[in-house]
């Protein structure tokens, strides 16, 4: 029981600047701050949290190994993450003093993983493993129909959205992850609604409005509503929640109880400033008792 993450790690580039910058315009920032960042990354912090196994399969450059560092000091196996010619994938990210931002992403390394990469992970994996991966990435239909053909579960966070993508590995996946705007750029992508999809189960977070879930298997369709909480940054929250879901999923647990401890690390999540720094531990989860 272990779950192998294929996905994007970033150096977050925070710069608080007075306004956002104009074309032309030379601005200086009043202050700077690097943390990790990534869906992928973010996801394999939620997993190792949620107190399951998670092996990180991804790229940096040699200017990312302070990232990879972070990651193994909170519990990510990173043995599967190479080291390329590529810089790693950064995001630069202006946040102008009324809140509002700007980002600008480069991929990098992210899109330097290879096919070859992703099978000398999978060698180590077995029917009872699970194989996530998000968008972020190169090469993650391959990474998924090689998982499927060693009958792990497989399991998409759709996002950001890609419509060339989600067509491909749709017969692949036993899981679905999306958020709202994801789930109808989805439908009207392919032009059929989410209960049609050949996917078993279909998770859509709904922000402040908590989660559904579709069991296309037996048609059941439930909403469950967010645990309420007072949100100070909604940054990471999706990718919390689905570490933990595919954590508790990983580990066996029913989906409706995936479900309420994905719910509960996120709504712990929005209470928090930053991103994979602060995702929570069992621990915070288990204590908060939401
Ligand atoms: P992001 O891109 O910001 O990481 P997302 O759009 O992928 O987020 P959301 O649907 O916003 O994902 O949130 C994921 C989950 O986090 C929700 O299903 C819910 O359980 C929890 N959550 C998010 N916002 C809140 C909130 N305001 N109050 C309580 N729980 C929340």
């Amino acid at each position: 029981m272990t779950v192998f993450n294929l996905g994007s790690i970033n150096a977050d580039l925070f710069y608080d600047v007075p306004h956002l910058i104009a074309p032309g315009e030379t601005l200086a920032a009043t202050r700077h701050f690097r943390g990790l960042g990534g869906k992928g990354a973010n996801m394999s912090v939620a997993v190792a949290r949620a107190a399951s196994r998670v092996v990180h399969i991804g790229a940096v450059g040699a200017d990312g190994r302070w990232a990879v560092d972070r990651l193994l000091e909170y519990g990510v196996d990173t043995r599967h993450i190479v080291e390329v010619d590529d810089p790693t994938g950064h995001a630069i990210i202006m946040v102008a003093s009324d809140g509002e931002n700007a980002i600008l992403i480069h991929p990098g390394a992210n899109h330097a993983v290879t096919e070859t990469h992703i099978a000398d992970a999978l060698t180590e994996a077995t029917e009872a493993d699970t194989f996530l991966f998000q968008n972020e990435i190169s090469s993650q239909v391959a990474g998924a129909t090689q998982a499927s053909a060693r009958g792990m579960r497989v399991v998409y966070a759709a996002a950001p959205f890609d419509a060339q993508a989600v067509k491909a590995v749709l017969p692949l996946l036993d899981a679905l992850v999306m958020n709202e705007v994801e789930a109808r750029q989805l439908s009207d992508a392919i032009g059929v609604s989410l209960t049609d999809l050949p996917v078993r189960d279909i998770i859509v977070t709904l922000g402040a409005d908590g989660c559904r879930w579709l069991n296309t298997d037996t048609g059941e369709d439930q909403t469950f509503p967010a645990i309420p909480v007072t949100p100070v940054d909604t940054t990471g929250a999706g990718d919390t929640f689905t570490g933990y879901l595919v954590a508790a999923l990983d580990r066996g647990m029913p989906m409706e109880q995936a479900i309420s401890l994905g719910q509960q690390a996120g709504a712990i999540m929005v209470t928090r400033h930053g991103t994979a720094d602060v995702i929570p531990d069992l621990k915070d989860v288990q204590d908060a008792r939401l």
